[in-house]
């Protein structure tokens, strides 16, 4: 038996394909496993563990597990890539939010307030509670949380037998097996500047996370220049490193997130030496559309016939 279903999850579609007995119902389970894991760590809404942080005004709070585990994680991948990856930038990226939605950007003074309360040291997190040590600071779950639902799902099909299965949160995809116990699951990279649904290449997986952040995901455009969503917190602008997307390929879904978002930040250069210390491989999309491969993923990554851009391997 295959189950289909989609739902609209932390901001995002959300594709499962569940292969095997009981598979319906284990996929809206599993729905319903996502749902709640949204409202534990959402920015948008008073029921998470998040918002209760961020609106603390410096006390510490009690957390579930769940989020200490998360938070630390977190913390973990922005000490790694040196704060290109970092949730205390919420600040900034509340900011950004806030203006696109008026089709503005903030200001240079608003932005340098902002900056002066982004930092990993403002965090304190224990098994049981969060702090925050300024007003003003804040985090945001939004370039790693869909990584942890995608191994969440991942692992609860597990517990469940099943074999077999795909979770796609809106670029953030997960495998359990192969499609059929010979065949690998394909997922399609989104092509960075075709409309959604177009992929410039596929790749095979099997057991696998791949994970792609995209200067195309979210943007807003001012004076016909376009500002997206992925921000560097050490300059606080929109990441402009010569990247249009950076896909990042590994086991872990949520270090596949954050590692992406952080690769996107760096740019090509330090990116390839951050993730080459860590267990994953990558395609890259530079701003004229050239395509950087890692050696790991040389059999497996096909280039549409149409896409007439070089591809290069990385060593
Ligand atoms: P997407 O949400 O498109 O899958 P990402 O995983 O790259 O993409 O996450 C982008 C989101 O993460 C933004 O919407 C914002 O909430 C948050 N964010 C933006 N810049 C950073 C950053 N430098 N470090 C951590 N989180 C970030
Ligand atoms: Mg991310």
């Amino acid at each position: 038996m295959i189950a289909q279903r989609t739902d609209f999850i932390m901001n995002t579609p959300v594709e499962q394909t569940v292969i095997g007995p009981r598979a319906d119902t284990i996929a809206a389970q599993a729905a319903t496993l996502l749902h709640q894991l949204e409202r534990a760590l959402t920015f948008f809404q008073p029921t998470s563990d998040i918002w209760k942080l961020n609106h603390s005004e410096g006390n510490a709070v009690k957390i579930q597990k769940e989020t200490a585990t998360i938070l630390r994680a977190a913390l973990h991948y922005s000490k790694l890539s040196a704060s290109a990856f970092d949730i205390t930038a919420a600040p900034l990226t509340d900011l950004w939010r806030q203006h696109g939605k008026q089709q503005q950007i903030p200001t240079e003074d608003e932005i340098k307030h902002c900056l002066s309360l982004v930092g990993a040291h403002y965090l304190t997190v224990t098994d049981s509670t969060a702090a925050l040590d300024q007003q003003g600071c804040a985090v945001d779950l939004g370039g790693i949380a869909k990584g942890l639902a995608a191994d969440a799902c991942i692992d609860f099909y597990r517990t469940q037998g099943v074999h077999s299965a795909y979770v796609n949160l809106g670029g953030n995809v997960k495998a359990l097996g192969g499609k059929s116990p010979t065949e690998p699951w394909s997922v399609g990279l989104q092509h960075p500047t075709q409309p959604r649904g177009t992929s410039f290449a596929a790749l095979s997986i099997t057991d696998e996370s791949v994970v792609t952040s995209g200067s195309y995901e979210r943007f807003t455009t001012v004076d016909g220049h376009r500002y997206h969503h992925i921000i560097d917190p050490r300059t606080g602008w929109p990441a402009d490193s010569g990247l249009l997307s950076v896909t990042v390929v590994c086991e872990n879904s949520m270090q596949a997130d954050a590692l992406s978002t952080a690769a996107f930040v760096l740019g090509l250069a330090d990116a390839q030496h951050l993730l080459q210390s860590q267990p994953t491989q990558a395609v890259f999309v530079t701003d004229n559309g050239d395509v950087y491969i890692t050696e790991g993923l040389r059999s497996r990554f096909q280039l549409a016939p149409d896409y007439n851009h070089d591809c290069y391997l990385l060593h």
